[in-house]
């Protein structure tokens, strides 16, 4: 699962210079000068509201979990319980929706 979250990319610089800032508009200095916050809201702006759609491995039935959800998700290890098969299981797969 490479997939790589708002939080993410607002912690690395490499990231952002890939993601966000490929024309490199913007210096690593006046990167590490930007909040967490302000970095999460340029990302909303550009790419809209962070969000990411599960599939269970067992149904193919598709979840959407915002990016609370998704953390929460990730902590868990992806034990989560399939709201359509009712099958509990790691086996998801995951993609960014933006
Ligand atoms: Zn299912």
């Amino acid at each position: 699962m490479d997939v790589r979250t708002y939080d993410e990319i607002a912690n690395n610089w490499a990231l952002w210079a890939e993601y966000v800032d490929p024309g490199a508009n913007m210096t690593e200095p006046e990167f590490n000068s930007m909040t967490t916050q302000e970095k999460i809201a340029a990302m909303i702006e550009m790419w809209g509201e962070e969000y990411y759609l599960l599939t269970c491995g067992a149904c193919a039935d598709e979840t959407m979990l915002d990016a609370q959800e998704y953390q929460e998700a990730k902590d868990s290890h992806w034990l989560l319980q399939c709201a359509n098969c009712h099958m509990i299981s790691t086996d998801w797969a995951v993609e960014s929706g933006n």
